[in-house]
């Protein structure tokens, strides 16, 4: 099986990266925030509150989750329930960042992700996939950009909708949240040791794709 890692900060293209990549090399497209977000959201079913290590210790205990390709789009299952119509909720976002840090939650999703990768032509995107998750990944990208590109992307993506943030809150957000990522004690995202790292702030998507494709021939 081959197997590619792509890490990398918010906003930065990797999902999208993800994406292009798999449809190109006809692989399956494995994004792990979807587990997260799927956790988050049978967590705030059971109104348990905020978290903290001991809710989560006992959280963990009560629920599986699978991952299922249905039509070639992932759904998250908890105890049976396909939570992905809620996955990009915004409330969902908000704490999926929140449950995200704990260790025992992280192992217990560690082996969905492995043995996915061990039996699935696979372009895996998340936070810790070169790292921790396929540390022998045949291929591991780590995706950034400018802060300023970063949030010029999404200010682009959202300007005009109602109660659109301004740039300046995007930027804001954006930095906040690379500081969550890269300083949590767990996980923290971080390029791997042999990782390449793909900056996408003066390229197109296409552009992008058509680099690591490059790269994965390359050493083929
Ligand atoms: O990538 P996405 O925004 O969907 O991730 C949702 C949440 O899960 C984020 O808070 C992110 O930090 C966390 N996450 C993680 N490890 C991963 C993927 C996502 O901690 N491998």
């Amino acid at each position: 099986m081959i197997n590619i890692a792509i890490d990398g900060h918010v906003g930065s293209g990797k999902s999208t990266l993800a994406k292009g990549l798999a449809k190109r090399l006809g692989f399956y497209v494995f994004d792990t925030g979807a587990i997260y977000r799927g956790i988050a959201c049978e967590y705030m079913s059971r109104n348990l509150g905020e978290p903290n290590e001991e809710i989560i210790n006992d959280f963990i205990k009560t629920f599986e989750v699978k991952v299922k390709f249905i039509d070639d789009v992932e759904h998250v299952f908890v105890n049976g329930k396909d939570w992905t119509p809620n996955l990009r909720l915004e409330q969902t976002s908000v704490m999926a960042g929140k449950i995200s840090p704990y260790p025992k939650l992280r192992d217990k999703v560690l082996s969905s992700q492995r043995d996915f990768a061990k039996t699935h032509d696979v372009v895996m995107e998340g936070r810790d996939i070169g790292t921790r998750v396929l540390p022998n990944a045949d291929f591991k990208f780590f995706v950034t950009a400018s802060e300023e590109v970063r949030a010029g992307r999404r200010f682009d993506q959202i300007k005009g909708t109602a109660n659109a943030p301004t740039y300046e809150q995007i930027l804001q957000d954006l930095r906040d949240r690379d500081y969550r990522d890269e300083h949590r004690e767990v996980a923290a995202l971080r390029p791997a040791e042999d990782g390449i790292i793909i900056d996408s702030s003066n390229q197109t998507l296409e552009e992008t794709i058509e680099k690591c494709l490059q790269i994965i021939n390359e050493r083929a």
